[in-house]
């Protein structure tokens, strides 16, 4: 008896698992730009996204090369998560036209830009060009300061609901597990970040800016010329008498940019140089976007002086 009617439950259960749509059974193709809107998207979404990263950590953002895999990628994609803010100048545009898909068309209710809510920094006052051709419009690079990145996790889960308005409820529940997890570690992080008041520092490329910000940096140059622009000798030689000035004592050096000329401007310094990620993933065993965080501090943490400053 007890078996008929467990056998009775499955086929009733299998006639109306039939009977729903496809869409509540398959998972929402979402494409990631980068690794961090990625995780983001990922920890918001759960079971109702499947999320596929063009970025790699590890990569210079500026840099991403087109990979035609991503056309067909592009092409049958739910949803496109981006950080936005041009940071993806290098690889979006030209994968987007390829891929002809007007649902993720910027503008478009499936483009899901996470800079939303940011307030950029160094805006451009005019077409000067005075950053450099990267950053027109203004600088991109606010993933690394953890609090832009709770703006960013809710500009990701309200495009999600646009998008996927029936996984509502999901989504506001992902993105406030998320939010509660960066709430909980942002105290922690400001506390460990105690050391790095007020000290001096110069990055590789302009990316530090508000990772700077968020824990009491004081950024004095880069050893690029200007973002995008590589470092002439007269500019390098000028850094060099700067942080001499300054007693700047730390080099950033991203893990995309070349450590010879970060090792031979701290040598000249008497700086040591800590290696930083400009996205998740970047440095080893970072792969989330909180553990790629707290890679970073403890990176630059761990190039003070042990003295301190
Ligand atoms: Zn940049």
């Amino acid at each position: 008896m007890a078996l008929q009617l467990a056998s009775y439950a499955l086929t009733i259960a299998i006639v109306l698992g039939s009977l729903l749509p496809d869409t509540a059974l398959a998972a929402l193709r979402v494409v990631a730009t980068t690794p961090d809107v990625a995780d983001m998207a990922r920890q918001i979404g759960g079971d109702r996204v499947e999320v596929v990263t063009i970025a790699e950590g590890s990569q210079d953002p500026h840099k991403v090369p087109v990979k035609p895999s991503f056309v067909t990628k592009l092409n049958r994609a739910d949803a496109l998560v981006v950080q936005g803010l041009g940071l993806e100048h290098a690889f979006l545009p030209a994968l987007l036209e390829a891929a002809r898909n007007p649902r993720i068309a910027p503008g478009a209710p499936a483009y899901i830009d996470s800079s939303l809510y940011i307030e950029p920094l160094e805006v451009p006052s005019s077409t000067s060009r005075t950053q450099g051709e990267l950053h027109p419009l203004g600088n991109p690079h606010f993933n690394l300061d953890p609090v832009q990145g709770k703006l960013m996790a809710r500009a990701i889960a309200e495009g999600l609901e646009r998008v996927d308005p029936g996984g509502a409820t999901a989504y506001r529940d992902g993105l406030a597990r998320f939010t509660a997890q960066l709430d909980e570690k942002i105290p922690q992080w400001t506390a460990q970040a105690a050391p790095l008041r007020g000290v001096k520092a110069v990055s590789y490329h302009q990316d530090m800016i508000y990772f700077a910000r968020r824990f009491g940096i004081d950024l004095d140059g880069t050893i690029e010329t200007k973002p995008g622009v590589p470092a002439t000798a007269g500019h390098i030689e000028e850094l060099i008498g700067t942080m001499k000035r300054d007693d700047v004592k730390l080099v950033i050096r991203e893990v995309a940019y070349e450590m010879p000329l970060a090792e031979t401007v701290a040598n000249k310094t008497g700086a040591r140089v800590a290696t930083v990620a400009a996205m998740t993933g970047g440095l080893p065993g970072a792969d989330t976007y909180v553990a790629f965080v707290q890679a970073n501090l403890d990176a630059v943490l761990a190039a003070l002086p042990a003295s301190g400053k």
